[in-house]
């Protein structure tokens, strides 16, 4: 494996190298046309590239077989000769992950969920999905606008994301802060476990406390324990009002002054409340070229959307609380959008981020959650500390490029990142543990939404004890005693 900038780790002897035959009797259960297959045999096959490395271009395994099952009998029978000869395996959804949990680290086989890609059913009345989950979940949501719906859960990845891959993530995205997470939106799962075992706990009711609620365990598990083959969701309906407001602050103080000013007065109307840096937006600006939504630059922007079910209504609240945090001087410019159009362009410079970070090379990425008073705060603290130590800078001598924040402020979750011109040991001894030190003393999570994967994985222990980590353990053991699912990743 080539892990970029996280210690080796060694691959585990108990697991079974690829043979030939063994690649036979996988193109028995799902078909040639479902098996990528690279070295093993000589069939020609699909660039398996893109399958080993993750969408940060930061890890890469060496997998040489992938499997694309069409449905859970086939999924079952590969996990269960999996398991029986100890073939260690990775499943993988749209591979946008960000901790490296979608990609083998060595020789792992990919069973990569593409072809369960069939919505199942959608109840008008009750607003329920039930989908497979390979299914992409742009096209979830598009098959829920047609039908005056909204999937429950938005993100910059909307486009290649699969909604099971959201589910093993528990991703949290653009929408929590109104719909809430999807520990509270699934509503039944359906999985296979790694002894081919096919779960079906595709429940579709609201309520149902009968015993363990065992879906929540498949619920931000990284496929650690399992494989997510359908999902039923809660959906709600679809706002026909939508606006969008984009401004310029002064301090991170006026950003919490205008989120309090945004709950009380937008209050049920209120569906994102995003914070960007200045540095960020600089960025966006500065990779794609365009111009930037307010005359002046603002060390902090935030991006406010309501959505309602009655335009005039709507856009009264809006404009009374845009009016206020003028006058207020809360905020110290702003602009609106109410066409599809103009909402699309100002969340681009919200969703843009991820993407452009990249630019000149690589990117430390912290998903965190502080709580809020101090939620900026770590952004300076790392700054100054990567600075004071020579490694900030412009021009190709400074590994370092900048600290930036950004993140889901209504979820006091803030995306710490470093973007650089190089991987660096010394960019890593001033990161790690210093940034996790610093969590744990305020009692954030080290891991608000991406999950664990391997990125975090020697880091566990900053945000769940002792207990808490024996018990995460005792499940593994329990549903996958052989250990062939995901292994080397957090657990
Ligand atoms: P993958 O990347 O393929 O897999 C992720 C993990 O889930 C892996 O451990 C994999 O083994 C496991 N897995 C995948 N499918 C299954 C399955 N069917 N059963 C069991 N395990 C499975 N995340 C947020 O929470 N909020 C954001 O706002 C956000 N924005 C993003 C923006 C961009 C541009 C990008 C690239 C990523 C963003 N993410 C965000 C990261 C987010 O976790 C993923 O985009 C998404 O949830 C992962 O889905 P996926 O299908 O790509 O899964």
């Amino acid at each position: 494996a080539r892990l970029l900038s996280y210690p080796e780790i060694k691959r585990d002897p108990k697991f079974a190298k690829l043979t030939e035959e063994h690649v036979n009797y996988f193109k028995g259960v799902v078909g040639s046309d479902s098996a990528i297959i690279d070295g093993v045999t000589k069939d020609a096959s699909e660039d398996i590239e893109s399958y080993n490395s993750d969408w940060m271009r930061k890890f890469r395994g060496h997998t040489q077989l992938v499997l694309k099952p069409t449905n859970k009998e086939e999924l079952s029978k590969i996990l269960k000769y999996c398991n029986d000869n100890m073939l260690a395996v990775v499943p993988q959804g749209g591979n946008s992950g960000l901790v490296g949990g979608s990609v083998p680290v060595f020789d792992e086989i990919v069973i990569n969920l593409q072809k369960m890609n069939k919505i199942r059913s959608f109840d008008q009345v009750s607003g329920i999905l039930v989908a497979d989950a390979g299914v992409i979940l742009e096209n979830a949501d598009n098959y829920l606008a047609e039908r005056n719906h909204i999937f429950p859960l938005d993100l910059g990845a909307k486009g290649s994301c699969q909604i099971g891959g959201n589910v093993a993530t528990n991703a949290g995205g653009l929408r929590l802060l109104r719909y809430g997470s999807l520990h509270g939106n699934v509503l039944g799962i359906e999985a296979v476990l790694p002894d081919g075992t096919i779960v079906n706990d595709l429940c579709t009711l609201r309520k149902n406390n009968t015993g363990y609620d065992l879906k929540q365990l498949f619920i931000g598990a990284e496929g650690t324990i399992g494989i997510i083959t359908a999902v039923s969701i809660q959906c709600a309906a679809r706002s026909q009002a939508v606006n969008v407001a984009y401004f310029g602050l002064e301090s991170f103080e006026k950003v919490q002054e205008a989120y309090r000013t945004a709950k009380g007065q937008l209050a049920e109307i209120l569906s994102a409340f995003e914070l960007m840096d200045g540095r960020t937006q600089k960025l966006v600006n500065k990779v794609t070229g365009k111009k930037m939504p307010l005359e002046g630059e603002y060390p902090f922007y935030c991006l406010v959307e309501t959505s309602g079910s009655n335009t005039d209504h709507d856009a009264e609240k809006l404009q009374a609380f845009l009016e206020h945090v003028m006058e207020t001087e809360i905020v110290l410019d702003g602009t609106l959008a109410d066409n599809q159009t103009q909402i699309q362009e100002l969340w681009s410079w919200r969703e843009g981020i991820t993407e452009v970070l990249g630019h000149e090379g690589g990117v430390y990425k912290y998903d965190l959650s502080i709580p809020i008073s101090e939620l900026y705060d770590i952004v300076n603290d790392t700054r100054d500390r990567l600075t004071e130590a020579g490694l900030v800078g412009d021009g190709p001598d400074y590994p370092v490029v900048d600290v930036v924040g950004y993140g889901h402020m209504g979820d006091a979750n803030l995306h710490l990142n470093i973007p650089t011109r190089r991987f660096d040991k010394a960019v890593e001894k001033q990161l790690e543990p210093f940034v996790y030190e610093w969590v744990q003393k305020r009692n954030g999570s080290i891991s608000a939404e991406h999950g664990l994967g391997v990125t975090k994985k020697p880091y566990v222990s900053y945000s769940k004890n002792e207990t808490m980590m024996k018990l995460m353990k005792q499940i593994k053991d329990l549903y996958d005693p052989k250990g062939i699912m995901n292994p080397y990743k957090y657990i």
